[in-house]
């Protein structure tokens, strides 16, 4: 039995962690996989909940013993995706969600040919720009030079197999699930599942 691993990244300021875990919430077979981090926790993190947070020196001695299933630097921060806890997770027909960037998401792919890739884009650049401008109080450059990253990582948006517009939360939710639940009557997922039903219909008994 294997469950099915998503991949679902968007550029920051998309509303996707927000997405993330309604739908998580709402789903008891599916759970986000906990990153790795040396980036330092902003208020309200918790360690262990939104990621592990660690340091720089820590982080390379865990990827020189193969932890993590994949790697990548963000702006200037080092984050990784468990190796065993995934594993573990799809071994026990648990569905699993990498909340991760495009390099993560091109490694993942990689070596898991099977996982399923969702990028969530913004309705407008001036919606994102306003959510990138959470505060209120950043600087114009500040915001243009986070709104050129965003358009950076927006643009790989074609090497993912689904697209979702967060416009609307609930309508951007109800196709996050639609995905799932589309996985889960896969043809891969279902003649796994459903093996016992198979073979007896094909049995004739
Ligand atoms: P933030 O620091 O804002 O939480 O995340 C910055 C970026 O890093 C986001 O695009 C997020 O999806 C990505 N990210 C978070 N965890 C991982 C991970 O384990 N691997 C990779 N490759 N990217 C990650």
């Amino acid at each position: 039995m294997s469950g099915t691993l998503f991949i679902i990244a968007a550029a920051s300021g998309t509303g996707k962690t927000s997405l993330v875990k309604s739908l998580v919430a709402g789903d008891d077979r599916l759970g986000v996989s906990v990153s790795h981090t040396t980036r330092p926790a902003r208020p309200g993190e918790v360690d262990g909940v939104n990621y592990h947070f660690t340091d720089r020196e820590r982080f390379l001695a865990e990827v020189a013993e193969g932890q993590f299933l994949e790697h990548a630097e963000v702006f200037g921060n080092l984050y990784g995706t468990s190796k065993t806890w995934v594993e573990q997770q799809l071994a026990e027909d648990r569905d699993v969600i990498l909340e991760i960037d495009w390099q993560g998401a091109q490694i993942v792919r990689e070596l898991m040919p099977q996982a399923l890739s969702v990028f969530i884009l913004p309705p407008s650049l001036k919606a994102l720009a306003e959510r990138l401008n959470g505060r209120g109080t950043d600087s114009t450059e500040v915001i243009a030079h986070r709104l050129s990253e965003a358009i950076a990582d927006i643009s790989h948006y074609a090497e993912f197999d689904y697209l979702v517009i967060n416009d609307d939360f609930a309508t951007a939710l109800a196709d996050l699930q639609g995905i799932v639940r589309a996985a889960r009557l896969s043809h891969r997922a279902q003649s796994q599942r459903q093996a016992e039903l198979i073979r007896r219909l094909l049995s004739g008994a």
